[in-house]
């Protein structure tokens, strides 16, 4: 981009290409890109693919078709996760070598088992702020040669953070939260990483998660500000105490109100008739997207 420094401020867009965009990401990334040009910052984006099940190229095609119609320029080359993976197992690497992460042999669905069976016997099972059941914890009390033999066979499994020992190596935590989009105002906020329990950081099938593959990428991308929707404010608790325990630096933030359909809940990516390709054959121009999302 020309007229800025490299001391610029450093904005992105994340887009998952699981789905099609809505109007809620155009929201998201019509905001990022007007917070950046009147900050005279930069726009990157960044395709966030590690989830090699769902993500398609025709999505990742479909996403940056519908925010050139939008009007949104961002700075090449375009970073997607998956030609990544080998800086995430790096940071990863870390955290293993720091004894902050512990494999967890029991598959999703043995989880799951788990938990519903607590519960049958009148056990209450907290929620993380996603409402799914935090997890019960049980390979952490696994000893270091069942650990190691289970490894050695073979056996699948995913890393989770311990996140108790991970909050005593960082301590307190906070960030700083823009209250408005003007960036006039900001508020300190106190990080909750004990609400989400033993987060996985790497999953079985993928070496890395959301949570590890954001934090790395911001920092390796120099964002200085995350501009993203409310749905994601609880996380920013991961990802502060991930950014303290990786030695990286800590981006501003704003979680903006998030774009509700007619029944005045989330947009999915399969509510077809808020899908960008479906507004703009039906006539739609960027400027009525706009005007619909209040900007
Ligand atoms: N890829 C995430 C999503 O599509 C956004 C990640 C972020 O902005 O931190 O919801």
């Amino acid at each position: 981009m020309s007229g800025t420094t490299r001391n610029a401020p450093v904005f992105r867009f994340a887009p998952s290409p699981n789905g099609a965009l809505h109007l809620g990401h155009a929201y998201s990334a019509l905001l990022n890109a007007g917070m950046a040009s009147r900050a005279g910052g930069r726009l990157l984006l960044r395709i966030e693919d590690i989830d090699a099940a769902r993500c398609t190229p025709e999505y990742e095609a479909g996403i940056l078709r519908d925010l050139a119609w939008l009007g949104i320029a961002w700075e090449e080359p375009v970073r997607r996760q998956s030609d990544h993976l080998h800086e995430y197992e790096q940071a990863l690497a870390r955290l293993v070598a720091d004894e902050l992460v512990y494999p967890a042999f029991m598959s999703r669905g043995e989880t799951r088992a788990h938990i519903a069976e607590l519960e049958d016997r009148g056990r209450a099972c907290p929620r993380d702020p996603d409402g799914a059941p935090i997890y019960p914890g049980l390979d952490k009390a696994l000893g270091q040669r069942e650990r190691r033999r289970r490894m050695s066979e073979a056996e699948p499994f995913a890393w989770r953070l311990d996140t108790d020992a991970a909050i005593a190596a960082a301590g307190p935590l906070h960030w700083r939260e823009f209250s408005g989009e003007d960036m006039l105002r900001a508020d300190t906020i106190a990080a909750r990483p004990q609400d989400w329990g033993d987060v996985v950081l790497a999953r079985r099938d993928v070496p890395t998660s959301y949570h590890l593959s954001v934090v790395t990428d911001d920092a390796l991308q120099g964002v200085t500000h995350v501009v993203r929707g409310l749905d994601l404010r609880p996380a920013t608790s991961i990802h502060r105490l991930l950014q303290r325990l990786l030695g990286l630096p800590e981006p501003a933030y704003f979680h903006h109100r998030l774009i509700l359909g007619p029944d005045g809940r989330k947009l999915s990516k399969s509510l077809r008739d808020t899908g960008l390709a479906t507004l703009r054959d039906a006539g739609h121009t960027p400027g009525d997207i706009r005007k619909t999302v209040g900007l």
